[in-house]
């Protein structure tokens, strides 16, 4: 899949620039590496202004990995005018267009265009976490981030570097993307839900009516199963049915067993992302087996509810997707308003204890 950025005029330095010399700094754009002065220094919200306003989360607070705050709005990262207001800006507007229409317009977007916008998410609140310390009060403590993790995105952050400099993707963009209608809470701030495992690079997003569960980067593993996925496609899923795919899907982004390799060519006016095929040689499976625990405890942190209620030691778990005769029900945001009946432990008495609805094994 081509991408359709203009070919800059010092096109390929500066993707060397901005990925082979990747430095890190309050003076440094974080997508392509040009210095920062006081003419081309822009903040990049992490989460765009679009959202942040569409969804109330302006004073919202963020949680972070050492266990504070911060305000969305403070979420930003230097950024340089160019990549800010030209190649980000642009796809921020097709992608807040689609979001605005609803879920079919998002599944018609190109497919990097979402893996594209919500890496940088991903790779921005990183980046931020990577300027902060990881114990506050004590001056001299670590990065939230450390630097090493940053570094080891380095593919990432070049897959990235598409939104500006012309990247073709063989046989495609290198990642899975399904998406999901779900009902719309209110008030607006119960319409938005992110949450992402940065080790498996997967990312859920509830954006209103729309949810998206991507891997960034899994090889389009996980594109494998869109038929399974199907069946949650057919009626609007509860907030609570949406959180346990996500549950499903991020867990099953741990389980694969292969990094999808590549091989890179300049082809002059485009770096050409060839993909190796995902299994290779090898005759093992590509993703470890599913332990039905190790799902449950992931569920119970996605859902806040309690272990041993989800998990039963004869191995079942409960599941908001399967009424017990294989099919979806249907929950309804007035009888089970989100997210109080939840919180409140007063989840709907139809949901039965089964195995799992997981994607089927790889
Ligand atoms: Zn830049």
């Amino acid at each position: 899949m081509r991408r359709r950025s203009p070919v800059p005029d010092d096109f390929p330095e500066t993707l060397f620039r901005a990925v082979e010399c990747q430095s890190f700094g309050k003076a440094t754009c974080f997508l392509c590496g040009r210095r920062l002065g006081s003419r081309n220094r822009t903040d990049e919200h992490v989460f765009p202004k679009w959202l942040l306003h569409r969804f109330n989360l302006w004073n919202a607070q963020l949680g972070l990995l050492n266990g504070t705050d911060i305000p969305y709005r403070m979420l930003t990262i230097p950024c340089c005018n160019t990549c800010n207001n030209d190649h980000l800006g642009a796809l921020e507007a097709r992608i807040e267009q689609a979001v605005a229409e609803g879920p079919d317009a998002v599944r018609a977007l190109p497919t990097p265009d979402v893996l594209v916008w919500l890496g940088k998410i991903m790779y921005g609140m990183l980046y931020k976490e990577g300027f902060l310390k990881r114990h506050r009060s004590r001056s001299r403590s670590g990065r939230i981030v450390p630097r090493a993790d940053l570094e080891s995105l380095s593919m990432h952050h070049y897959f990235l570097q598409s939104v500006r400099v012309p990247m073709e993707f063989q046989p495609k963009f290198p990642g899975s993307i399904q998406v999901f209608r779900v009902q719309s809470p209110e008030p607006a701030e119960f319409q938005f839900d992110y949450r992402d495992d940065t080790t498996a690079l997967a990312v859920s997003i509830r954006l209103g009516e729309v949810g998206i569960l991507a891997a960034l980067q899994d090889g389009g593993a996980q594109d494998g199963f869109s038929e399974h996925f199907d069946r949650y496609r057919a009626l609007p899923l509860h907030p609570l049915q949406f959180l346990e795919l996500t549950a499903q899907f991020l867990y099953k982004s741990r389980l694969q067993t292969r990094v999808p390799k590549f091989i890179l060519h300049d082809a002059r006016d485009r770096i050409v992302v060839h993909q190796m095929p995902l299994g290779g040689l090898s005759l093992a499976p590509i993703f470890q087996p599913w332990d039905h625990e190790v799902y449950a405890r992931i569920l119970a942190m996605h859902t806040g509810l309690d272990f041993e209620r989800l998990y039963h030691p004869s191995g079942k778990v409960m599941s908001w997707l399967n009424d017990g005769n294989g099919n979806v029900p249907a929950f309804d945001l007035v009888a089970q308003p989100w997210p109080a009946s939840v919180q409140a432990d007063n989840i709907d008495a139809r949901t039965v204890e089964l195995p799992p609805d997981e994607p089927p094994a790889g």
